[in-house]
């Protein structure tokens, strides 16, 4: 099975600045609006294939993590901002 790893990326850092900044405490977690910011920030991320299989997984991750760590954060910050402007909903 073949998945976008950086899907998952994605989304744990989401999950963490949610979380974590006071600024995004007051936008809309619903599910139309997460898979909004998740669909914006993997547009402008390149996608990052993996085959699963267990154990490589971990190993995958904390290099893309390293290499990637900057530029995925600043993709997710932007993808919030923007869906939570325009939010798609009532
Ligand atoms: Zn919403």
């Amino acid at each position: 099975m073949v998945n976008n790893y950086m899907e998952e990326i994605v989304r744990n850092y989401l999950d963490d600045i949610l979380r974590t900044d006071p600024s995004y405490s007051n936008i809309c977690r619903c599910d139309h609006c997460i898979d909004d910011i998740m669909a914006k920030a993997l547009n402008n991320l390149n996608p990052y294939y993996i085959t699963t299989k267990k154990g490589e997984v971990f190993a995958e991750y904390s290099s893309l993590e390293t290499q990637h760590h900057a530029e995925v954060i600043s993709e997710v910050v932007k993808a919030i901002e923007f869906v939570s402007k325009h939010k798609n909903h009532d």
